[in-house]
């Protein structure tokens, strides 16, 4: 029987990622790296930050001459201020779930909070985020679902992750979790996996379904 709910933030619980992936690809066109918003999600969709950076430099012929973490996160705030909303259904999934919940996230801790933040949904994660920052290894390695398994003494198996990024789902496969792989119908990115532990849904209220919600 599940205990605990794991989720993704980006592209699960905020819909940040066409504004993160623009903004990204705007910042790696003014230092020399051309790519497309299609290129950016098969690239960076799931990545931590770190990972992310590794990739750029890799690609890039030079070195790079700004700082490159500082700029393109204090666009991406800024443009989250304006724009970011939750994703779409989140929020009466999260109203009504009788499950304990909590967010593990590739992102930085500044950013999830900021995110659940303008969004609103901050309050009922409090005390329970964790990031890829708090270990070595980012997704599709499975350290950070197993971090929050443990810290929250649940065993993985009792434990279901909701993931938009193929990374994220092979991170929970590899913590010998089950997940359910959120691909809306309006997704540039419908990679999944078929694999026993994994339900592929495209809306919200499916999940809903699933959870047995009020
Ligand atoms: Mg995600």
């Amino acid at each position: 029987m599940t205990k605990l709910i794991i989720f993704d933030c980006d592209g699960v619980l905020v819909d940040s990622e066409p504004i993160a992936n623009k903004i990204l690809i705007e910042v790696l066109g003014e230092i020399g790296l051309s790519i497309t918003f299609e290129e950016s999600l098969n690239l960076f969709l799931g990545k931590s930050w770190d990972d992310c950076l590794r990739i750029i430099k890799e690609k890039l012929p030079h070195d790079i001459d700004i700082d490159l973490t500082n700029t393109y996160m204090t666009r991406m705030f800024a443009e989250f201020e304006k724009s970011l909303s939750p994703v779409p259904g989140i929020r009466d999934v999260l109203e009504n779930i009788n499950y304990d919940v909590c967010v593990a996230s590739s992102g930085p801790h500044e950013k999830i909070r900021k995110t659940l933040g303008i969004t609103g949904l901050l309050q009922k994660f409090e005390g329970r985020i964790f990031s890829a920052a708090d270990v070595k290894k980012g997704k599709p390695a499975p350290d950070i679902f197993l971090l929050a398994a443990h810290t929250l003494k649940v065993r993985p198996e009792k434990c279901l992750v909701i993931e938009d990024s193929l990374n994220g789902i092979k991170a929970a496969i590899a913590a010998n979790m089950k997940a359910i792989h959120y691909i809306p119908t309006n997704s540039f990115y419908k990679n999944t996996i078929q694999h026993k532990n994994i339900t592929q849904i495209s809306e919200m209220a499916t999940l809903k379904k699933i959870l047995n919600c009020k």
